[in-house]
């Protein structure tokens, strides 16, 4: 179990003063399905960045801090007292990642001769040893450096110590796939290669069936699919939550999607802040009426 804890987040533009987010507090916990909804321009996929540590935003107040409990990475990891909670904010992106955050996209666009097999193995491998490097004991530090000089190319090669090797990822990566009714070709095509766009909404969800993040963030993973996909999706989607016990920040600009991912909890995001928070009938009343009403309700004007 894991929960992410962000309060009274206050983010500018890095290169520049335009603030953008205002105040804003949300707990993620893991297992918990949030939708994050709110009209353009009201700061969703900047409260994403900043949650994964995106360099083009300055954090200028609040704190974003992630909270673990003993079991979060199984048998692999032990965790101290004072490893339980982590402030985000002094950590790199990849560290973040370690931890157990996950934010789409956090992929190149295309990559030659890189098949998504072994993109996500080694992006699999990257996590576990970042992590391990996060919970190192202090004896053990001399040993790690030692290493570094012998290490292999991270595309091929055999594993080192602590890497999920090559036979050992196709057991895993053929699991996920069943568990998302994926198609086995899938994984031998080369890193987006000609992927349509509902291909790449359904491998950042593969990326986080295999990276098992505690958060995922979801940003407009639903934009521009169709039905079909968006119900694939859907269920990958819903697949993280049952299958790993992710929780899901999903953003979205609209209700459509939260009619196959059924939300726990809705947030409307107005003018950087949380405005309104409730269970998934806001979403419902936000379809019919709009998020003026929500302006009207919140300040009192349109
Ligand atoms: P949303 O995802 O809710 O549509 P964003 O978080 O993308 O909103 O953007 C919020 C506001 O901040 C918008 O007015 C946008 O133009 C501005 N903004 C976001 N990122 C930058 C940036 N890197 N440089 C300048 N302005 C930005
Ligand atoms: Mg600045
Ligand atoms: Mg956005």
């Amino acid at each position: 179990m894991a929960r992410l804890e962000l309060s009274n987040l206050h983010a500018e533009v890095a290169e520049g003063d335009e603030q953008i987010l205002e105040g804003v507090d949300l707990e993620v916990q893991s297992g918990e399905i949030h939708a994050l909804m709110g009209p353009n321009g009201s700061g969703k996929s900047t409260t994403a960045k900043v949650i994964a540590g995106h360099p083009a935003y300055e954090v200028t107040e609040g704190e974003v801090l992630l909270h673990l409990e003993d079991d979060e990475f199984g048998e692999d990891i032990e965790i101290d007292e004072d490893q339980r909670t982590w402030n985000l904010l002094d950590l790199e992106p990849n560290e973040r990642a370690a931890l157990g955050i996950f934010l789409g996209f956090q992929y190149p666009a295309e990559i030659e001769g890189v098949t998504m097999t072994n993109f996500l193995r080694t992006a699999l491998n990257a996590k576990i040893e970042e992590r391990e490097e996060l919970f190192e004991d202090e004896d053990d530090e001399d040993e790690a450096e030692d290493d570094e000089g012998f290490e292999n190319s991270p595309m091929e090669g055999p594993a080192d110590e602590g890497e999920v090797g090559v036979a050992e990822f196709q057991g895993i990566l053929q699991e996920k796939m069943e568990q998302l009714e994926m198609d086995e070709k899938f994984a031998q095509r080369y890193l987006n290669a000609g992927f349509s766009g509902g291909e790449k909404k359904q491998n950042e969800v593969l990326q986080a069936a295999i990276l098992e993040p505690s958060v995922a963030v979801l940003d407009e993973i639903d934009s521009g699919l169709d039905i079909d996909r968006l119900q694939d999706v859907s269920e990958g989607i819903n697949a993280l939550r049952d299958e790993q016990g992710t929780g899901i920040l999903q953003i979205t600009h609209y209700q459509r999607i939260l009619d196959y991912v059924e939300p726990d909890h809705v947030h409307v995001m107005l003018d950087g802040q949380i405005a309104k928070s409730g269970g998934p009938e806001l979403a419902e009343k936000l379809e019919d009426k709009g998020y003026d009403w929500v302006r009207e309700d919140v300040y009192g004007t349109a």
